[in-house]
């Protein structure tokens, strides 16, 4: 086979990776990407867009179940309903087919090469492909490491037969009966709600003493509630210890120390995500590591000349929209353009029922941080779009320094909130004062009027409350 030479070599085609091919097309740089599965990556194929189809779906069946179960007050009924899962599975793969497609489309207009293998460093200059017609050799001015990460596996649980990760519950053949999620994070949770909804009886077994640690009590209340109400059990601060000998019950040492079983048909492990470090020849190239992550600076370079990193491989939050934002400035630093890593803010959000998305700084972050803060909490109980889409649960938060109103950080929780994130991300961005949120005209009836009421009640002068 013949050798490729180009100017900007990308390793993985995830969401970091085939954005700043794209970009790099886009500014004329002689492109090769290379991925082992399919281009779109773990947030395509098997993360952020399929999870969400899943959940999708979950939602429309519970909505039904709900009607005919006569709990709505809208005087809707409807009788028997039933879900063909092999159907909504089928639908789910169709749109994550849609999406491969397209990406693999915009990379070919941006004029990128696409080798399809596993990519390893010979040096840091050269890259070998193991393909399927046999060894590619790619010589590269520029490498950028965009591998993404992977579930992480308990040891007394290792995946297979019923022991399962977020990948295998995205594709299951029939719901489970007894389905239990050990690990209360923003991938459990979402996953596991679904399947509550899909009629699951769904167990959290988490290890801490609150679900979604990393998140404030007043943010995680209303999941929680909800949890309870679709007869989710939520177990804290109780360790998963393994499988039973015929592999249908996790085994557990409850908050008191005794040991317990919970009957299962899967157990889904979302304990966390690693970084991909091995498999592309790390120890060839022994780059500069912070802690797990490829260590990188302001510009993603690593500790070796010419080599950048991006994504879930060089650190949190592993989101995609983070590895996008890298990817295009890569590619942009490539082109000779001057950037650098200038971001105030990379929206969270938690596409459990109801939606968190958090932005910046929460009080007790903001606190610690030595702020004197302003709160604004509006609730969604006093907003009538939320009431006219039963949405009521829920508020929006609004953090801000006492002195000058800075914005440091906005929180929200209820239906539909992740569609807020572009407008909190925006005003931290900007560096929005709590005037400015404030003085602007939100449309009405819309949840985005909590925002503005959120920051008003911050300045002592909420309309609605
Ligand atoms: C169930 C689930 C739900 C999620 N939901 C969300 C969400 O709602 N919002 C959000 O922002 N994030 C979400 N995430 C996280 C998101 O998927 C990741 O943050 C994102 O995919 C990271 O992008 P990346 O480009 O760094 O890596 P990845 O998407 O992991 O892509 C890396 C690619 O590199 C390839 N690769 C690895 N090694 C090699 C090699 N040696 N040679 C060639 N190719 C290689 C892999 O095959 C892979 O395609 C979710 C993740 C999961 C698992």
């Amino acid at each position: 086979m013949k050798d490729i030479s180009c100017k900007l070599l990308i390793i993985g085609a995830g969401p970091g990776g085939y954005i700043c091919a794209i970009r790099a097309g886009q500014l004329n740089i002689d492109t090769v990407i290379v991925e082992a599965a399919k281009v779109g990556g773990t947030c395509l194929m098997v993360g952020c867009i399929p999870s969400k189809a899943l959940i999708h779906a979950a939602d429309e069946f519970t909505k039904v179940a709900h009607f005919a179960a006569k709990q709505t007050p809208l005087g809707i009924s409807v009788s028997d309903p039933a879900i063909d899962f092999t159907q909504t599975i089928a639908w789910k793969d169709g749109i994550v087919s849609r999406l491969n497609n397209g990406v693999a489309g915009l990379l070919k207009k941006a004029n990128v090469k696409i080798v399809t293998g596993r990519a390893k460093f010979r040096d840091g200059k050269t890259i070998e492909v193991e393909t399927l017609t046999g060894q590619q050799i790619i010589q590269a001015e520029n490498i950028v490491i965009a591998t993404g990460s992977a579930p992480v596996e308990v040891p007394s649980l290792p995946f297979g037969g019923n022991v399962i990760s977020s990948t295998e519950a995205l594709s299951l053949e029939t719901v489970p009966e007894k389905l239990v999620v050990v690990g209360g994070g923003y991938i459990g949770l979402e996953l596991g709600t679904a399947y509550a909804k899909l009629g699951s009886k769904v167990t959290v077994v988490e290890a801490q003493p609150k679900i979604l640690p990393q998140y404030d009590a007043e943010l995680t209340r209303p999941i929680a509630k909800k949890l309870n109400g679709l007869g989710v059990t939520v177990l804290t601060n109780v360790k998963a210890k393994g499988m039973s000998a015929q592999g249908d019950a996790l085994l557990i040492e409850t908050a008191d120390g005794k040991d317990d079983r919970i009957a299962a048909d899967k157990v889904l492990v979302t304990v966390g995500r690693k970084p991909v470090t091995t498999g592309w020849g790390l120890e060839e190239i022994v780059l500069d590591m912070d802690g797990k992550f490829v260590r990188i600076d302001d510009k993603c370079r690593t500790s070796m000349r010419g080599v950048y990193a991006i994504g879930d491989v060089t650190g949190e939050p592993m989101l995609a929209h983070r590895a996008m934002a890298q990817g295009e400035m890569v590619a942009e630093i490539i082109a000779g353009h001057n950037r650098s890593w200038d971001k105030r803010a990379i929206a969270a959000v938690c596409f459990t029922d109801p939606e968190i998305v958090a932005v910046g700084l929460s009080p007790d972050e903001a606190k610690q941080a030595g702020h004197e803060v302003k709160i604004g909490l509006f609730p969604f109980a006093a907003n009538g779009r939320a009431m006219t889409q039963e949405g009521e649960e829920g508020f929006v938060r609004v953090v801000a320094a006492a002195g000058n109103h800075l914005v440091l950080g906005i929180q929200a929780v209820g239906t539909g909130v992740s569609e807020l994130s572009a407008a909190f991300a925006l005003a931290l961005e900007m560096g929005a004062r709590l005037e400015d949120i404030a003085g602007t005209i939100h449309a009405h009836p819309t949840q985005s009027e909590g925002f503005q009421e959120a920051a008003l009640k911050a300045l002592g002068h909420a309309l609605h409350i």
